[in-house]
Formats: C-alpha cells, sequence, structure tokens
C-alpha cells in the first residue's frame, strides 16, 4: 500500500491482525462443533475436560491463554496448544491479506478464503474429513466473490471450480487403478473446486501441484518413520490448504518464475 500516512496503516494493521485472531477464535468453536453436528452459535464454549463453562474474559484469543499459562481456571487441565495457535495463525493471514491488499474487498475476501483454508485444514487433520457446509459454501462464496475481486472474473472462477474438481477426480480415479485404494475423498475435490472458484484456473493448478509436492514430502517423512503404509490415508486437506494460502499470495509470482524458466 502507498499513500497513506505511516500512522494509519499501523493502526489499520492492528486493526486487521485483532479481526484475524477473533475470527480464529470462532474458526476453533467451528472445527470442533461442525463435524460432531453441534450448533455453531449456542451454546457458550465449555472446558472438554471438565464441562465448565469458559467465561468470557477466559476467552480473549492468545492472551487469555498466557493468563491462564494454558491451563483451564477450573479444572487445571492444559487447553491443546492447537488453539492458540489457530487464532495466532489466523491473526498473521489476517494481517498478511491486510498488507497485500489493503482496506478493499480483494483483501477481505483474501482474509477470509485463508480462514476457510484453516478450518478445513484442522477439521482434515483431525478427522480426515472435510464438511460439506465449508467446501459448497466456498465454492458459492468463491464465485460470487470472482464478481468483485480485482485477480479473477466470473469466468475464470467457474473454471477454476471445474478444472479443480476435474484434475482430483482424474488423480483419484488413475489411483484407484493403480493401486486399488482411494487415495483422497470427495472432500479433497470439493474444497479445490472451491479453490478454484476463489482463485480461478492459474491458481488451482499452482494449489495442486504445491499440494502434491508437501503430500508427497510429508507421506515420505511418515513413511521414513514407519507410521505410514502405501495404503494409509492423508488429510490431503491440509496440503492442499497450505498451497492454496501459498498460492493466494505467490501464485502469479510463481507462474511468472515458471514460464520465464520455459
Ligand atoms: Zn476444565
Amino acid at each position: 500500500m502507498t499513500g497513506a500516512a505511516p500512522a494509519t496503516v499501523a493502526f489499520g494493521a492492528l486493526y486487521a491482525a485483532v479481526v484475524g485472531l477473533c475470527v480464529g477464535s470462532f474458526l476453533n468453536v467451528v472445527a470442533w462443533r461442525l463435524p460432531r453436528g453441534e450448533s455453531i452459535v449456542r451454546p457458550r464454549s465449555r472446558c472438554p475436560h471438565c464441562s465448565a463453562r469458559i467465561a468470557a474474559r477466559d476467552n480473549v484469543p492468545l492472551l487469555s491463554f498466557v493468563i491462564l499459562r494454558g491451563r483451564c481456571r477450573t479444572c487445571g487441565e492444559p487447553i491443546a496448544w492447537r488453539y492458540p495457535a489457530v487464532e495466532a495463525g489466523s491473526g498473521v493471514l489476517w494481517l498478511a491479506s491486510w498488507l497485500v491488499y489493503g482496506p478493499t474487498f480483494d483483501g477481505l475476501l483474501a482474509a477470509v478464503f485463508c480462514s476457510l483454508m484453516l478450518v478445513l485444514a484442522i477439521i482434515d487433520a483431525s478427522h480426515l474429513l472435510l464438511p460439506d457446509p465449508l467446501t459448497w459454501g466456498g465454492i458459492g462464496l468463491g464465485l460470487a466473490g470472482s464478481f468483485v475481486v480485482s485477480w479473477t472474473t466470473p469466468r475464470n472462477a467457474v473454471f477454476g471450480a471445474a478444472v479443480g474438481a476435474g484434475a482430483l477426480l482424474l488423480l483419484i480415479g488413475l489411483w484407484y487403478l493403480l493401486r486399488r485404494v482411494r487415495g483422497m475423498g470427495l472432500g479433497d475435490v470439493k474444497m479445490l473446486a472451491a479453490v478454484g472458484a476463489f482463485l480461478g484456473v492459474g491458481g488451482t493448478v499452482v494449489t495442486l501441484f504445491l499440494a502434491s509436492l508437501i503430500g508427497a514430502l510429508a507421506g515420505l517423512l511418515f513413511m521414513a518413520r514407519g507410521r505410514l503404509g502405501w495404503s494409509s490415508r492423508l488429510p490431503f486437506g491440509v496440503f492442499l490448504a497450505m498451497g492454496a494460502v501459498v498460492s493466494l499470495f505467490f501464485g502469479p509470482r510463481l507462474i511468472a518464475a515458471y514460464t520465464s524458466l520455459l
């Protein structure tokens, strides 16, 4: 961003980061409740160990974790590090969206897209599941957003969603012919379709390339440690989420670097 006074930029960046922290707190709730079929809006959060209600003052993103030294106020059981990690990650992603795109529709959609990728990654990591409300919702939001953001067009969004879904269906089919197992689920297909709706064709190709790379490396690492066989399922949604966020911020540069190599 250029032209704005430094104080304005700094305040905006701080504001974006704080909003991101609060969104992260909400993503934790979604990631816990959605796979369990619980309501996202009610009731108030409870400690998973002692079921004590978590008071508002103990529910401040990051700060409460630090003040409580990572333990429940009532029972003293440790709070999973995942909670503050997701809040911090969301804060960083919202800050990055602000720094790259500023106070624009681009910035807002970028931040929302990052939040969607983050919550899908957490749920996939713990449940090997990518819930329909999030993937279908992402497809709808991406298509709607393509009318206002500057990095894609509605046409590109539709093609992106189709290319994303088609490419993964093809991969799943080939993998099945080769190994007689389903390497990925339809959740992954819908998730990459959502990525395509947000980022368009180019961003989808970059996402799939990066996700395959990260997934292959992670797979080899786990196999080397003897914790994974050929038929084990990896949370591919986690790798898709990583690839998608990198693609959002660096995709055009990666494509330019790649085409200059040819
Ligand atoms: Zn407790």
